[in-house]
């Protein structure tokens, strides 16, 4: 007979760290009824479990027709060496009433790959071109929607497109496609699957041996399209970024500046569209990181949407030149991921949770950074566990 005491005896057990599994469903179970064991007015069980024994105790409460919704480390539990890996923890919280294990982001042939490539680009035209910083930000970034009927292509939230400036390069070549991240869902944002948008910021350094001025190629002729102007499009490429197909997942964001652009594409789509084949009912929840307030893109309609879905949505600002960390330093992306690092460790181990991260490149080590701290609490090694998540398409990065 089942015997919840069991697991806590073992606390006693030597070289075995101990964690806490919070169960649901024993109060329904008609053996669990007879039992002296203090369970929850939530309907929660808080059993104490040795490492060596997680597996098997999983089974038994999975046996008892009861479910694991978290797992944490017993606090002063005992010291040992047992190594939990991201494979057996996550074993551990599977049980056949979770979600689906795993779920493939998208079947290979549904992604629209390379429609129109760079010696036959799709030719697009302008139709808007909206400045998105405000008085006091800093730079331009810039909300552009081109016209893409009369051609074939299509694309999915999370993609890019390559645009080709017009002109030739110092070598007197025609210039490069530059790659910029789809801010649109696949319906675009009239909803009429005409268009597609970008978040473009300009691109402007101080040349570091002639100190002059550089502005970027691309980034300055996107900038300063007016509606009208044609556009060489190339695309969509990409299959990091997609969004899974499960309604219930939990999506989590990471965003610096204009990394925001695939997260507008998802929130639009789980938030604001509505479909038929897909009516988002789970946890999204954007970190973004910018420098000031007025450089928020979107903040309207995301605080919009924060405010309507209070419990579907998160938002969570980094701004870095006004808020201060803990230690009184900038406020940066990462000093918010530390500080939610637990949280996102629990949310982690149900199997269809998906963390994204888009933005400056260098923004991933303080990420990790967190990530570490809040995985060490588990005795789990934080980058074997993310190797791990990269594996079930779960980790998500697109830096550039
Ligand atoms: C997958 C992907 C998605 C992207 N999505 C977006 C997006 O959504 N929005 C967006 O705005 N951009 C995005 N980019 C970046 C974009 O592709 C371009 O790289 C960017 O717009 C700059 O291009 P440019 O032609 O203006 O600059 P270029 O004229 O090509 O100049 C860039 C070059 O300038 C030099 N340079 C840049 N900064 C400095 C500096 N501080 N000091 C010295 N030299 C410097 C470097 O050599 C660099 O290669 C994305 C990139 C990738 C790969």
């Amino acid at each position: 007979m089942y015997n919840p005491n069991a697991a806590g005896a073992a606390n006693t057990e030597s070289g075995s760290r101990l964690f806490v599994y919070e169960v649901v469903g024993l109060s329904q179970n008609q053996v669990t009824d007879n039992l002296n064991y203090p369970i929850r007015r939530s309907g929660s069980v808080f059993i104490t479990v040795p490492y060596n024994r997680m597996n098997e105790e999983m089974r038994r409460i999975t046996r008892m027709g009861a479910q694991i919704v978290s797992i944490r480390p017993l606090t002063g539990g005992s010291v040992g060496n047992g190594q939990a890996t991201s494979a057996n923890l996550r074993q551990t919280v599977k049980s056949e009433n979770q979600p689906k294990p795993m779920i493939p982001t998208k079947h290979k042939t549904d992604i629209p790959v390379n429609i129109y490539k760079p010696n036959n680009p799709f030719i697009g035209k302008c139709i808007s071109n909206q400045e998105l910083v405000r008085e006091g930000g800093e730079g331009t970034v810039r909300h552009l929607k081109f016209d893409i009927s009369g051609g074939n292509l299509r694309y999915l939230e999370g993609q890019s497109i390559g645009i080709i400036p017009p002109g030739t390069d110092e070598n007197g070549k025609p210039h490069k496609l530059r790659l910029y991240s789809i801010a649109s869902t696949r319906h675009g944002d009239d909803e009429d699957d005409k268009t597609v948008s970008l978040c473009v910021r300009q691109l402007v350094y101080k040349h570091p041996e002639t100190g002059e001025t550089v502005y970027g190629v691309c980034s300055t002729y996107l900038c300063n399209l007016k509606p009208g102007d044609e556009v060489k499009i190339t695309g969509p490429v990409g299959k990091e970024m997609l969004l899974p197909d499960d309604p219930e997942a939990t999506i989590i964001m990471m965003g610096t500046g204009t990394g925001i652009a695939p997260f507008r594409a998802f929130l639009w789509r789980m938030f604001k569209e509505q479909h038929e084949d897909y009516k988002f009912k789970g946890l999204a929840w954007l970190f973004f990181g910018i420098p000031y307030t007025a450089n928020i893109l979107y903040k309207d309609e995301l605080e919009e949407l924060a405010q309507k879905f209070p419990n579907n949505f998160r938002l969570t600002y980094a701004i870095s030149r006004e808020q201060k960390n803990p230690e009184g330093g900038k406020m940066y992306i990462q000093d918010r991921i530390k500080e939610n690092a637990d949280e996102i460790w629990q949310l982690l181990q149900k199997p269809n949770t998906h963390v994204y991260i888009c933005g400056l490149k260098g923004m991933e080590g303080g990420i990790d950074e967190g990530m570490s701290v809040a995985a060490a609490k588990f005795g789990v090694n934080w980058s074997e566990y993310q190797k791990q998540l990269r594996k079930e398409e779960r980790w998500h990065v697109e830096t550039y």
